[in-house]
């Protein structure tokens, strides 16, 4: 007898894992596939160096599905404010739970998709398949049909295909959706750091002309920094002899956190806005990373993948998958309300990166002026927090 498969998820990293946990709660059949092997994530192993902000509303999500169950709590970073300042004028701003507990928390990719991988095998409702990748799909009628690229050369039909498939996703070139692209020219540098006086459980961010530095708490005085550079000096500082790096990154934190020693190697990635033209095509949507990427100045990146997720899975609860127009319609309104919200916090991202660039003098000053005058006004304050913490 043939196993019944609803939905077809390209993709286990983060976002795909997520997804494929959330349709199954609800019930659906779902086949998650995934190029690479398992991944694997043990706290002994050496600190990954991809790390993310996770907002206190994914955190909680997260509970809820039974990640938290597989965490190695030791290895994470909570949080409870945010200090952020401008290098080149007195601006400041900072913001706290008010007595809400924390507001997110630092994590290491892989101890994300090792504990959404584990869940999702232990799942009734989830076949997953590692080191597979789709050859061929054509949607048709009521299903798509998925030609496997395994030894197998199994074929699978569904009624649903989702690329999870991250920012090159084959799903979406595949259907020639197009990409709306803006590179920001510059690089996220990625290291650990101890940091001796930071305080332990604020994110900090610091912003230059040349991009920001990001120095999130994880535990042990340990810190994750992102230091966004322009293009043309990302070598230079990923090469810098290690005390000519530190004093350089403590110009461009600018403020007495007394010694920095580096705990890493360093990498860097680069750094760009991406929409896809659509954000789904027949029966076949886009989440995540496969459908947009932000710049990470305000760790929303994979936080918006997550709510791609959970708008996607409400969409669909209440449509019979196999009915045309009612999964039309489901589509549409996640595109709708997903495109709308990216849009807004990946414009809200781009302005902030200009305006952070921006060394002409009234700027300079309008920013010293409007972070100082918005650093006294809790119900703006109150509204930021919510944008950064759902
Ligand atoms: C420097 C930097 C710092 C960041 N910091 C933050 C942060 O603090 N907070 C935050 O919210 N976001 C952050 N982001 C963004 C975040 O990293 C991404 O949004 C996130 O990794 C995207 O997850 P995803 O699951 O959509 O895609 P991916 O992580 O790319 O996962 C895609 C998955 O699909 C698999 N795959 C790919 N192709 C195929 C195929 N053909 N067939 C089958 N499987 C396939 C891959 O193996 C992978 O498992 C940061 C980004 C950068 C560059």
């Amino acid at each position: 007898m043939t196993k019944r498969c609803d939905i077809i998820i390209n993709g286990a990293g983060m976002v795909g894992g997520v997804t494929a946990l959330l349709l199954a709660e609800q019930g659906f059949a779902v086949t998650l596939i995934e190029s690479q092997q398992q991944t694997k994530y043990s706290g002994k192993d050496s600190r990954q160096l991809r790390v993310s902000a996770i907002s206190k509303h994914n955190l909680e999500l997260f509970e809820r599905l039974g990640l938290t169950e597989h965490w190695q709590t030791s290895r994470m970073g909570y949080y409870d404010q945010m200090s952020v300042w401008d290098n080149h004028s007195t601006g400041e701003i900072k913001f706290n739970s008010g007595g809400s507990g924390v507001l997110g928390a630092m994590i290491e990719n892989n101890q994300i998709i090792a504990a959404a991988q584990q869940l999702a095998n232990a799942h009734n409702n989830i076949d997953v398949l590692y080191e597979t990748s789709i050859a061929d799909f054509e949607d048709v009628e009521r299903k798509v049909c998925v030609d496997l690229d395994s030894t197998s050369k199994e074929k699978l039909n569904t009624h649903l295909l989702i690329g999870a498939d991250g920012a090159r996703s084959q799903i979406r070139n595949y259907l020639g959706i197009e990409i709306q692209q803006k590179p920001y020219k510059q690089h996220g540098l990625v290291c650990y750091l101890k940091v001796e006086n930071a305080p332990a459980k604020i994110a900090l961010q610091a912003f230059n002309s040349g991009g920001p530095v990001g120095l999130l708490p994880m535990n042990d005085g340990l810190f994750s920094m992102v230091w966004s550079l322009p293009e043309d000096q990302v070598e230079h500082w990923l090469n810098a002899e290690e005390n000519y790096f530190i004093n350089g990154l403590k110009v461009h934190i600018n403020r007495d956190f007394g010694g920095i020693e580096l705990c890493s190697e360093r990498q860097a990635f680069p750094l760009h806005k991406t929409y896809a033209k659509a954000f789904y095509q027949g029966r076949v949507a886009l989440v995540g990373d496969a459908a947009h990427t932000i710049h990470p100045l305000a760790g929303q990146g994979v936080n918006l993948g997550f709510a791609d997720a959970e708008c996607l899975v409400d969409k669909l609860n209440s449509v019979s998958l196999k009915n045309n127009d009612e999964l039309a319609n489901a589509l549409k309104k996640y595109q709708r309300v997903r495109m709308a919200e990216v849009h807004k916090t990946a414009e809200t991202m781009h302005a902030l990166h200009h305006l952070f660039s921006n060394e002409a003098a009234p700027v300079k000053m309008l920013r010293a002026f409007g972070m100082n005058r918005l650093n006294q006004i809790n119900p703006i304050k109150q509204w930021l927090l919510r944008q950064a913490g759902s």
